[in-house]
């Protein structure tokens, strides 16, 4: 079974292991980069992706995070995860990082406000059953993609899940739906890469 990290710095990290554990994986925190070094695969969470950064900066994973990713480690990133795995964000905040991968540009907090968060069913290519109910908190949509990119679903004109060979994101937060359907997906995607 593979070992499947989640970014441990800030954000919904219990969400994801729960999620991780529904979808028969075993995950682990990861916050130093000798937890880094011990995964096959690494999901980024949602949460805060200027907050998150400037932790991976200071906690010296950020280098790490970028080699594993540059060598072929699987990862997936929803919402704050995407953002982080996104070549390029449209508006960064000052001195917010990326560990970059997929080779798109994001635009933070796209659909607006806290308050404007809200759900809605998503069709997603490569997840069977019916569509995935979508969380979307202050999501990130994705404004562009290069050539290697497949766009895995849409919502409101555009994409909203992103695939780059072994690297995966969601604008949205399965990990809050109880539907484990995604991280499976990811599992999948992790054991393929072994
Ligand atoms: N808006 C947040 C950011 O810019 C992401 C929100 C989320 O992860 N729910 O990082």
């Amino acid at each position: 079974m593979p070992e499947i990290g989640v970014l441990a710095l800030q954000g919904d990290v219990r969400e994801h292991l729960d999620a991780l554990t529904g979808a028969g994986a075993r995950g682990r925190p990861v916050r130093r980069p000798e937890e880094l070094a011990a995964v096959d695969g690494l999901v980024i969470p949602g949460g805060e992706s200027t907050t998150m950064s400037k932790l991976a900066t200071a906690f010296g994973l950020l280098e790490p995070l970028r080699e594993r990713v540059r060598a072929g480690m699987p990862a997936y990133g929803s919402c704050a995860g995407m953002i982080m795995l996104a070549d390029k964000i449209l508006d960064p905040r000052s001195g917010q990082e990326t560990i970059g991968g997929i080779d798109m540009i994001v635009r933070r907090n796209a659909f607006g406000r806290q308050n404007e968060s809200f759900e809605a069913a998503v069709e997603v290519e490569g997840i069977d059953g019916g569509p995935v109910q979508g969380v979307f908190i202050r999501a990130p949509w994705v404004e562009s993609t290069g050539a290697g990119t497949l766009s895995l679903a849409r919502y409101g004109g555009h994409s909203v899940a992103v695939r780059q060979g072994g690297l995966l994101a969601t604008s949205f937060h399965p990990e809050l739906t109880g539907d484990h359907r995604v991280h499976r997906y990811f599992a999948d995607m992790v054991r393929a890469a072994g």
